[in-house]
């Protein structure tokens, strides 16, 4: 049974002063998790988290995460400007970006943070925008199919990210030429895997290519990123990952690969979905219970607030509650307002019965969750809580309103509300 860090009680009395629906954060789980992942690499001398800022870009979780220890990973001027927020400054940040504009490398390198380079192009494009730094990474992408025993664990080939091989020797030499002492390898093959082997599988590559690009080039590997898709058990019978586990067979790996020791390259990790999601919850109330062809639930939030359901199907956990014991022997698809029948939290889902104004909680939100959501239909985004170790709330994003949406239609000069 998939557990929650609060009860119906706890959800009313926050009720009374933040409607529903909105999200809530669990500080507690996201150090605990945060924490375990750190202990897993601490046989790493080096070891850093850039947190992937883009699973849920809010300054007061990421700031909970820098006091853990972590940088921040931004693809983007905004997140870049998040980081900066919270004072993240120079290697604090990676800035892992494709199809980069030309001003975000600037800016990026005006602080100081590291880049990791997309494609062999870059490397002229940030000569020509920024200038290349005496540290610099470069994202690989090994093709064809990933591959662990007989499980395909991605499709790199079909991926737009990353240099090939060729293009990595090629590019760390015209680095080299270009004035970079240092080097970082990236690599991202698989999302939301959880599989053990997933990251010690990529580690072998990125170790083994790492020390070829050494043997070729000379270049100093100063750090080797093995990026983010950890995944989490989204349903109660899934199996979490052993993160002590994934960190010592990343640790045989790195000790095979790197048995010189003119080599040691820092281990740094960017995940997101690992470290946040679990940390997250939808809070909606049902405001209607519809029966025709099926039983459908009406929820006062939508895929606006948690597209991942709509968008590919994801199952996401569901707890009635004040119900936790009853039996779930009732059949409905859970669903929001937007005008898109693929708005359904949950479809043909067992829950305990449902009556009108009863609290929701969807599980595992804090990734990819309020993050990915859109303004569909006119729907607003809702508000993001963060409940703190010593039990109060904080409210860290206050909900959107029709002025919020409307903003960017000033040049019109409508009146628009009320
Ligand atoms: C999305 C992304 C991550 C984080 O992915 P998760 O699946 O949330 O772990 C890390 N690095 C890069 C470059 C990404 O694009």
């Amino acid at each position: 049974m998939k557990q929650l860090p609060f009860d119906k009680a706890k959800i009313e009395e926050i009720a009374k002063t933040y409607p529903t629906p909105f999200h809530l954060y669990d500080e507690a789980t996201l150090r605990a998790r945060v924490r375990a992942l750190r202990d897993a690499f601490s046989w790493s001398e080096g070891y850093r988290e850039y947190y992937a800022v883009k699973a849920c870009p809010n300054p007061a979780l990421l700031q909970i995460l820098m006091e853990e220890g972590c940088g921040l990973d931004c693809s983007s001027y905004a997140e870049l400007l998040l980081a900066r927020a919270i004072g993240a400054a120079g290697t604090d940040i990676m800035f892992s970006s494709n199809a980069t504009p030309a001003e975000e490398f600037v800016f990026a390198r005006g602080l100081g943070a590291y880049i990791n380079l997309d494609d062999l192009s870059h490397v002229d494009f940030l000569r020509e925008n920024g200038g290349i730094p005496e540290t610099v990474s470069c994202r690989f992408n090994p093709g064809g199919v990933f591959r662990f025993g007989n499980t395909i664990m991605g499709r790199p080939g079909e991926s737009k990210y990353g240099f090939t091989r060729e293009q990595l020797t090629e590019g760390f030499r015209k680095l080299i030429g270009y004035g970079a002492k240092r080097f970082g390898l990236h690599a991202f093959l698989s999302s939301n895997n959880t599989d053990a082997a997933y990251y010690p599988a990529l580690a072998s590559i990125l170790f083994k290519t790492a020390a070829e690009l050494y043997a070729e080039t000379g270049a100093e590997i100063a750090f080797i990123n093995l990026s983010g898709g950890i995944g989490i058990p989204y349903r109660p019978e899934d199996e979490p990952v052993d993160i002590a586990l994934v960190g010592a067979r990343v640790r045989e790996a790195y000790e095979a690969a790197f048995w010189k020791p003119d080599i040691k390259p820092a281990v740094f990790t960017e995940l997101g979905r690992y470290v946040s999601g679990p940390a997250g919850f939808l809070v909606m109330r049902a405001m209607h219970e519809k029966q025709t062809y099926k039983n459908f639930l009406g929820m006062d939030a939508c895929a606006v607030d948690l597209m991942r359901p709509a968008m590919y199907g994801a199952y996401h956990h569901i707890t009635v509650l004040g119900k936790e014991n009853e039996l779930s022997d009732h059949l409905y698809d859970v669903t929001g307002s937007l005008c898109e029948n693929s708005d359904k939290f949950a479809v043909d889902r067992l829950l305990p019965h449902v009556e009108r104004g009863d609290i929701l909680a969807v599980h595992d939100t804090g990734a990819h969750g309020h993050a990915m959501g859109y303004n569909y239909n006119g729907r607003l985004k809702h508000a993001e809580l963060l409940l703190k170790e010593n039990g109060s709330v904080r409210l860290i994003r206050r909900a959107e309103t029709v002025k919020d949406y409307f903003a960017t239609l000033d040049v019109l000069g409508l009146k628009l509300e009320e």
